[in-house]
Order: C-alpha cells, then structure tokens, then sequence
C-alpha cells in the first residue's frame, strides 16, 4: 500500500496537459537528468532501476536522493521483472514510457556479453509486452545509439545510412532493439521513436566513460591511455551535452504521436521514428583531453596507443537535420563550455577544491 502511494504521488502532473512517464534507467546518467526536467516542468514521473553494479552504484544512489528530493519515486527493480512492471501499469496509466535503461559501454562486452542481451533485448522485450498488453497504451522514446552505424564511413551520419556494421556486441543490441521495437510498431500499434545519443557527457556522468575517467586519472597524476586509429589518425567523437539531450528526449516525447492499440490488439497505424541527437561538431581525443588540462589546471600524462579494434569506431558525426525538422532539436553547448560545467561538478563532487586539490 505504501509503495503503491508512493508511486501514485510521483506519477501525479502539475501542468495542464501534461503528461505521465514511466522513466527506465532513471538513476542512472541520462535518466536521471531527464527525469529531473520533466518534473521541472510538471509532468509525472516514476522511475525504475535495478542499480546494477556495471558502475560504481553508489553515484546511481546520489542520483537517486537528488530525485527524490524533488519528489520523484525510483522504484528498484529489473526490466525483466514482468510482475514489478505489470503492476506499476495496474497503478499508474502511463502516458509515456521514456527506455533508458541499457547494458551501456562497448568494451564491457568483451567481458560480460550476457548483460547486453539480459538488458538490451530480454529487458526490452518485456518492457515491450507490459506496453502492449497496457489499456491505454503508451507512446515510447527509447535510446538507441550511434553506434549502430558501426564502421559506416559516410560522414556525417544521417538516419537512413547503413546501419549493417556493429563494431561491439553492444551496436548490435541497439541495432536488434531497432528492429524489434519496429515490429511491436506494426504488429501492435505502439508508437516508438528511438533516439540515437552520440557521446553524451556532463555533470552526473558516467565514470566509464573516457572525459570521466581521464579527468580522475589526471587529477590522481595518473597516465591516461588515449586510443588512435591506424597510421596514428586520432579517433573523434560528436560530444553531445547532456541539457542539450534533454532537450532531445523531452522534445520527442512531446512530439510522439499515440499508441493505437490496447490490450494487445492494434486499431490503426502509429508512428515510428528514428532520430539522431548529437552535436554536429566532432572533436578529436587529443583534443578533448586539452579542454580538461585547461579546466582542471594539471597537465595530463598522456599514453597512446592503437585502437584494439574490438569496440570503437574511428569517429561519429551526427547529422540532425531530421530532429530539427520534427521537434526544433537545436543543441546550443559546446564541448569548452560543457567540459567546464562537468569540472565544476566532478571537482565538487569528489570533495575537490577551486584549485583541484583534494580537501576531504
Ligand atoms: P547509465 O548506465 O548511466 O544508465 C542506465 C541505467 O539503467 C543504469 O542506472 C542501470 O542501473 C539501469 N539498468 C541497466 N539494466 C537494467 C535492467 N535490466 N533493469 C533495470 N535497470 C537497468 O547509462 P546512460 O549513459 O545514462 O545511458 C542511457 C541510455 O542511453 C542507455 O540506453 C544507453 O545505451 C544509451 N546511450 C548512451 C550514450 C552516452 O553517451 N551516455 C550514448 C548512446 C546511447
């Protein structure tokens, strides 16, 4: 009875026409900051997440009083666990279903391949059932991912390039997520837009991730490895703030279009859409690793060596026109300034001082 109040008061809206939303992965890096903004703006919103230990879980808990500071239910608890979700559909009619919940990294795969399927295809694939089987369905926005245009060598990346040659197991679970939630689409009538992120960093980020991590080896005067592709060509990203993918997802989820179907029976076509949402603006590591010198005031010990070539790709480049034309997608912060805001927070964070020196 309690966990259903609680769950019940955090679905609540605050706005007129506002919306409610299941949020997957809501502790984690990217559902953290869009549950926060959705709330901002009134909407209803649970989240579920089973705090898994890919990364340190105790940054997922901080993420998590932060929610619920502000009012927002985390419910803990795996995708895979039909009867949790079921149950949170019996309580609350969802509007929306907002996936970020993923196995995330590509050289984790190398080690732990089945994560990849338990969570990219198994969790999706029961997400999927409980939406189908929902009366009223809801619309979903899930995160795919650049990667699935793999070793595409067309820059830069537009929604219809090929997309036929993952370079990790991950890639090929977001490409699979691609198809399968596109057959839901027709079959059922659910409206699904898949988002493909490009690199996303910022205040809250994810300690896998190469800005993260070398922004802690360089303060502990640690050497960072910096992969380079073949004849010492540097890899480049297209680093993509994460306000500017909030904008992105909360965009999309306001632009969705509805489920036509119920109870598993479809009653007329429902959109599906694919966007890409990055920067446009690629900067190479090097590069990268620059900015953070600059910020941070400590020289980098830099070490590089060859991409090993079981997970990353040359370089991304997103072309966004498509998001823009549907939902005015237009990212405004570039890698300087958010590099800058995601030191300030690291620094704070990790109990640093303006000067980067470690004060308890
Ligand atoms: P994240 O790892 O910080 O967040 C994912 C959250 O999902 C985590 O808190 C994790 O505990 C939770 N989770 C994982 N498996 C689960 C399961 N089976 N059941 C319940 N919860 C589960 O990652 P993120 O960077 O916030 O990424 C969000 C989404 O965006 C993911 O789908 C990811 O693949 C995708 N994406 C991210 C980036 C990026 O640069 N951050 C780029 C492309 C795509």
């Amino acid at each position: 009875i309690q966990w259903e109040k609680q769950v019940r008061t955090s679905a609540q809206i605050h706005r007129s026409g506002g919306i409610s939303v299941l949020v997957t992965g809501a502790t984690g890096f990217v559902g953290s900051h869009v549950s926060l903004a959705l709330r901002k703006r009134g909407d209803g919103v649970v989240g579920l997440d089973n705090f898994n230990n890919y990364y340190d879980p105790s940054l997922k808990r901080a993420r998590r009083s932060l929610l619920s500071s502000r009012g927002i239910f985390v419910v803990e608890g795996d995708l895979n666990d039909a009867k949790l979700l079921a149950k949170l559909f019996d309580v609350v009619a969802f509007t929306h279903v907002m996936h970020l919940a993923a196995q995330a990294g590509v050289r984790y795969a190398l080690e732990n391949p089945q994560s990849y399927v338990h969570s990219n295809i198994a969790g999706l694939v029961n997400l999927l059932e409980i939406c189908k089987a929902a009366n009223p369905q809801p619309a979903i926005v899930w995160a795919s991912s650049s990667s699935v245009y793999g070793l595409n060598e067309k820059v830069p990346f537009s929604e219809s390039d090929r997309t036929d040659q993952p370079a990790s197991l991950y890639a090929a679970t977001k490409k699979a997520g691609e198809e399968i939630t596109h057959t839901y689409n027709h079959i059922y009538g659910l409206a699904i837009t898949g988002l493909r992120f490009f690199t996303v960093y910022g205040p809250w980020g994810r300690p896998d991730m190469a800005y993260f991590s070398f922004t802690r080896n360089i303060l502990q005067g640690k050497p960072i490895t910096i992969y380079r592709g073949k004849n010492r060509v540097d890899l480049a990203r297209d680093f993509t703030y994460i306000d500017d993918i909030v904008k992105g997802c909360l965009g999309s989820l306001d632009s969705s279009g509805k489920s036509t179907g119920s109870g598993g029976k479809k009653r007329g076509a429902a959109p599906y859409r694919i966007f890409n949402l990055g920067n446009t603006s690629p900067v190479t590591v090097p590069i990268l690793v620059d900015i953070l010198e600059k910020h941070l005031k400590v020289k980098a010990k830099r070490n590089f060596v060859e991409m090993p070539g079981n997970g990353d790709v040359p370089f991304t480049h997103a072309n966004i026109s498509s998001a823009r034309n549907e939902f005015g997608y237009k990212p405004t912060t570039d890698l300087e300034t958010g590099l800058k805001k995601f030191v300030r927070w690291y620094l704070s964070y990790y109990g640093y001082n303006t000067k980067a020196k470690l004060v308890h």
